[in-house]
């Protein structure tokens, strides 16, 4: 075996858990110990900073310059006395991963010594020199300058020495360059479009949080076998392998025991992500080997997505120092599960109503179901939108492919809704219900507490499904930032709550009854939005078919799933909703091309270069030992016996040549055809031929190095093979 594959074989073989930081004590001693938490505010501030920041936080309210400096020395004299030496800016840019950069607390006094400074104009507002992140063109064409500012509804956190505050990053002009601020301005607009809609049932609801809980799934592979693949260090997937003999065809993995060193830097990271109050609850085996999944109780959206790009980095550190690697690649294997974040999201009252979940009376239950009709309605007017939201190398890959929801965005709501919104449906009657209608209807969303209970039908083939008290996005890629899904899903139903709003209010004023002017409304919409509805298996050939006939789009690829950005109707959605102007949506659209392109240039590089000087060098090696082993028998042999004894090993040298030879003319066309790409000017072009020239080229060359793996002798193949990272333990 080349050194490099049997030094990492013998790396792993000799691995042992690492010795864990033994728990001082209960989760629940040291909990949030290192957040800035409202119990430690309490302490640190006066009453009415504490006041001021709550309703900053609940309201938005601004906080003036007073205060924000009695906040900022509060942070400081907390965090010092927690060991911190430095503070940062936390943001989170359209790279996709956090930034920060580290300034220490110390100012000069002038007189040979120093002190801790830390105040409010330093909380509020930093400068950070951060002109090469992704912008799309923003601060091109404006003042370069780009500005990070405190949001307090994130508690700052301590992470090592350093203070750590989330922060919106945004331009000069107010543009938005992070994933933060339209997330904010989203989860504002639907609070508001949500509230005025909660007024129909219920006066006291003032405010709507939206809830978000994610599930974030990985693959652990040991370090010394992440580091002898060039094409998974370098991409995140791996470019060749022939599957495993052994996939997950046993499914023994799934909720299996976990392998020993796995669990040591599991309970290391949980205890990470507690102390900074990250409320991780879940860990268990995915269903393909070496695949996991952590997930947390959720919580209001602009947090839980904080914590979920924490808990990436985290788990990326926790990896290393237990000598794993972390990918959260979307499909890091052909042929084996991918790796999602299946986003659970709902609208929760001030009043403590889940208003996804069905309530005990008829009352409560018409509001669940506006709702939750107002929901699938969202998603049957704009599913191409959230198809864009979730768009990106990775999860082009996963979407469609083994066990992963298809590129065609449906919703699931379980049979026995279906069969409630249907008979609501046929009960469709022009103009005004009769009194014998509205006892009809009225028993049907009586029923409906009494059949969510029967939860048995769960389809987990669904890229949107109800589960009983929320809905399930389940095609979000595994490392996104789940502000793009979260800023699309809530921006499309605050723009549907809107428009139902305007239509009951038009009823209302026509002289049609409260109940009455809500349920005929639903019983438009259920029909409306019926063909985005499906039931069956999302994973079938079928529904590619159905699909077609009713309409819905099964936008294949990146390139084409971001032309949506592109669309005048959807660029005036999000501006009528304050979330995104036009101009901030092409810089979006910019960034994730430019992101995409960047991602298969690397990929047909790496494919290129291995297969290249490690794959042919290997199959001429192996072709040679045939070759002298012919010769020999020849000298050795008569000619009949030579004939037969050699047989094998002349067919053999004959398939190695096809393949070498299929392989190297379809290398240099990979070379020509991305030099030709690569000299595009568009943008949306170049991505649009990376992905149907390039990528099918890099397929083919794949489909020669797998085959060329079976046939070479297992001593010489100089990469670990597929099994061999799946199932080291
Ligand atoms: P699974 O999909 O694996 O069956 P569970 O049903 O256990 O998962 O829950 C999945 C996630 O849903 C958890 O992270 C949980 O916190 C989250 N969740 C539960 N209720 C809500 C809600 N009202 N809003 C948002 N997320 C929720
Ligand atoms: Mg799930």
């Amino acid at each position: 075996m080349p050194t490099t594959r049997s030094k990492a074989m013998q790396d792993v073989l000799h691995r042992k858990p690492m010795p864990q930081t033994p728990p001082s004590a209960r989760i629940s001693d040291y909990y949030g110990i290192n957040v800035f938490s409202q119990h430690v505010m309490r302490e640190y501030l006066t009453d009415e900073a504490y006041d001021l920041v709550m309703a900053a936080i609940d309201h938005g309210t601004r906080i003036d310059r007073r205060i924000a400096d009695q906040i900022a020395s509060a942070m400081k004299d907390w965090s010092i006395s927690r060991g911190a030496t430095h503070y940062t800016h936390w943001f989170q840019p359209l790279t996709g991963a956090t930034a920060e950069k580290h300034d220490s607390f110390i100012q000069p006094t002038g007189d040979g010594r120093a002190i801790e400074k830390f105040d409010g104009s330093l909380l509020v507002q930093q400068e950070p020199d951060a002109s090469s992140f992704p912008n799309g063109g923003i601060r091109n064409t404006f003042e370069a300058r780009g500005y990070t500012l405190w949001d307090p509804g994130s508690p700052a956190f301590i992470i090592g020495n350093t203070l750590c505050i989330p922060t919106i990053f945004i331009a000069y002009t107010g543009h938005a360059l992070d994933y933060k601020m339209p997330l904010l301005k989203a989860l504002s607009v639907v609070d508001k479009a949500a509230t005025d809609v909660c007024q129909y049932f219920d006066r006291d609801v003032t405010k709507v949080n939206t809830t978000l809980g994610w599930e974030q799934e990985y693959f652990l592979i040991d370090k010394a076998l992440f580091n002898a693949r060039p094409d998974i260090a370098m991409t995140g997937r791996a470019l060749f392998g022939h599957n495993p003999a052994k996939g997950q065809q046993l499914d023994d993995h799934y909720f299996g025991s976990i392998p020993e060193r796995a669990m040591a830097f599991m309970k290391d990271f949980e205890q990470e992500c507690h102390k900074i109050g990250i409320p991780v609850t879940t860990r268990h085996n995915e269903v393909a080997p070496n695949q996991f999944e952590v997930a947390p109780i959720f919580e209001e959206a602009n947090l839980a997505n904080d914590h979920n790009q924490l808990l990436m980095d985290i788990l990326d550190r926790a990896a290393k120092k237990h000598e794993f690697r972390v990918l959260l690649h979307e499909k890091p294997f052909a042929g084996v599960n991918g790796s999602g974040k299946h986003n659970n999201w709902s609208l929760s009252t001030n009043t403590g109503v889940n208003l996804l979940k069905p309530g005990k009376n008829p009352k409560s239950n018409l509001r669940f179901l506006t709702f939750f009709v107002n929901t699938i309605m969202a998603i049957r007017k704009n599913a191409d939108i959230l198809r864009a939201s979730i768009a990106g190398a990775g999860n082009d890959h996963r979407l469609g492919a083994n066990e992963a929801p298809p590129a065609i965005i449906s919703v699931f709501i379980g049979s026995q809704l279906s069969k409630l919104l249907d008979d609501l449906e046929k009960n469709i009657k022009a103009g005004k219900l009769t009194p014998a209608d509205k006892t009809a209807l009225k028993l049907e969303i009586g029923r409906i507490p009494e059949v969510l209970f029967d939860n048995t039908d769960r389809n987990r083939t669904s890229p949107f499904a109800f589960t009983g008290n929320k809905f399930e996005f389940r095609a979000v890629g595994s490392s996104a930032n789940c502000a793009n899904a979260m800023i699309a899903l809530n921006t499309i139903m605050a723009d549907q709550l809107i428009d139902f709003k305007k239509k009951i209010d038009a009823r209302l004023a026509k002289g049609q009854k409260k109940d009455d002017a809500i349920l005929s409304e639903l019983q438009v919409m259920i029909k409306d939005s019926k063909s985005v509805r499906f039931e069956g298996n999302g994973y079938s050939d079928e529904w590619v078919v159905e699909a077609k006939k009713r309409g819905l789009s099964n936008l294949m690829d990146t390139p084409s799933a971001l032309k949506v950005w592109k669309d005048k109707k959807v660029q005036q959605l999000f501006k009528d909703m304050n979330v995104l102007d036009p101009e901030e949506l092409h810089a979006r659209l910019e960034v994730e091309l430019e992101n995409y392109i960047l991602r298969r240039q690397i990929e047909a590089r790496v494919c290129a270069d291995l297969a290249q000087n490690h794959i042919i060098p290997t199959a001429i090696n192996y072709q040679t030992r045939l070759i002298e082993n012919v010769r020999g028998l020849k000298d050795l042999l008569s000619a009949a016996e030579f004939k037969s004894a050699s047989s094998t090993q002349m067919k053999l040298i004959k398939e190695i040549s096809e393949h070498l030879t299929e392989m190297k003319s379809k290398i240099d066309e990979l070379l020509e055809k991305r030099r030709k790409v690569d000299a595009l000017e568009s943008a949306e072009k170049k991505a649009e031929q990376y992905a149907s020239i390039v990528l099918p080229l890099m397929d083919d060359i794949r489909e020669h190095v797998d085959r060329l793996e079976m046939l070479v002798d297992d001593e010489l193949w100089p990469m670990p093979k597929l099994r061999e990272i799946l199932f080291a333990r």
